[in-house]
């Protein structure tokens, strides 16, 4: 038997996706399993590594939480002067010059805005403000208030120059969030830090947004949990086979709060200006990229189950789980073999 040696630096609370017999082992070869979660991006933020010593881990989990810093750093609506900050505080003002990684996002913001049909949207920043799920000021806001704001959501009013970085909000009553692509975008740099450092066996898994490097080294895929959509619960409807893969969930149990027995969730569509409400509890994208995973993750939640399913359908390389409120699982044709039900109180679609 080799010698694991497991870290938690601290224990995860509600995360999206719980990971199933992880400590597999082979008995060739020689790891250390490290094992740490940090705090950042609004969530927390675990990563397990197969170093070969518990120092290289060490080294790695520094790294990669340096890396994820520096992303929030520059595009966190939260901190003061990140790009974000100073382009919406300049809304209607003037151009700012941001990051490059900062203007990619904001230019994949304009693009998937046009895939998702709207359904994504980096410009409903003022609405994300207002309702502020999971934040101090969490209220359901006036109607006349949602019906104003949404006339402050065109993202053709965000303008990018590609040759000078340089990007500016011309109307002066819109914002941008990258609330909905960052934490993808960081898990998807968190894998190219653990690469680097010539890691074959990670899990990084952002408050639900995950990627699995390799394989188990136990030799077989990973078996990643799906949790079960229901407030207040935790456990998993099923479980998924996989390597080399982004595993993101999106769903309505994550960040909400419930007044006069309606729930209000953190998923905005953008069309009403409210929290999606159709029959889907959860959105789970299997791809190559956290940062479209996360990004389609959130547009099917918003597309609702039909639209849902026909984009995806019409995807290369993208396969989904939804789950709806009323415990049917439905599965992509790519995943259909790679996922199973643990939970009886679900039932699989055909
Ligand atoms: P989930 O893991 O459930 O997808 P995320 O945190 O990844 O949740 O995405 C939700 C965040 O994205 C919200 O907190 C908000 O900042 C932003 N957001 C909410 N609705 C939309 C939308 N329709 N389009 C783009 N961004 C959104
Ligand atoms: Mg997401």
């Amino acid at each position: 038997m080799k010698n694991i040696k497991v870290k938690r630096t601290v224990i995860l609370l509600g995360i999206l996706v719980s990971f199933l017999l992880l400590f597999g082992c082979s008995e060739e070869e020689d790891y250390q399993l490290v094992q740490e979660s940090r705090f950042a991006l609004g969530t927390y933020n675990q990563v397990t590594v197969y170093a070969p010593s518990e120092e290289e881990g060490q080294d790695i989990m520094d790294a990669v939480f340096t890396r994820v810093n520096e992303i929030e750093n520059l595009m966190s609506i939260n901190v003061e002067d990140s790009d974000i900050s100073k382009l919406n505080e300049k809304a209607g003002e003037s151009s700012v010059t941001v990051d490059p990684e900062t203007f990619h996002l904001l230019d994949l913001g304009k693009e998937y805005k046009e895939l998702t049909d709207g359904t994504f949207n980096i410009g409903i920043g003022t609405l994300i403000q207002l309702w502020d799920i999971g934040g101090d000021d969490q209220q359901v806001p006036e109607e006349a208030e949602i019906g104003s704001l949404l006339n402050h959501t065109d993202l053709n009013q965000l303008i990018l120059n590609e040759d000078s970085y340089e990007a500016r909000i011309e109307d002066p009553e819109m914002i941008v969030d990258l609330g909905g692509i960052a934490k993808g975008y960081a898990v998807d740099q968190a894998v190219q830090v653990i690469k680097n450092h010539g890691v074959e066996h990670a899990i990084v898994d952002f408050g639900g947004d995950v990627y699995v490097l390799g394989g188990n080294p136990d030799g077989n895929d990973w078996r990643i949990g799906i949790s079960t959509p229901e407030i207040g619960e935790s456990g998993v409807v099923g479980r998924l086979f996989s390597s080399d893969m982004s595993v993101v969930s999106s769903g309505d149990y994550e960040r909400y709060f419930i007044e006069n027995d309606q729930l209000y969730h953190h998923i905005i569509d953008p069309s009403t200006g409210h929290p999606t409400d159709n029959e889907l509890s959860s959105v789970t994208v299997i791809s190559d990229s956290a940062l479209e995973g996360d990004i389609l993750s959130t547009a099917m939640f918003v597309m609702g189950l039909e639209d849902g399913l026909d984009f995806v359908n019409d995807l290369e390389g993208v396969e989904a789980v939804l789950i709806t409120k009323s415990k049917e699982v439905y599965l992509t044709t790519g995943v259909s073999d790679l996922f199973e039900i643990m939970d009886e109180e679900y039932t699989l679609a055909d």
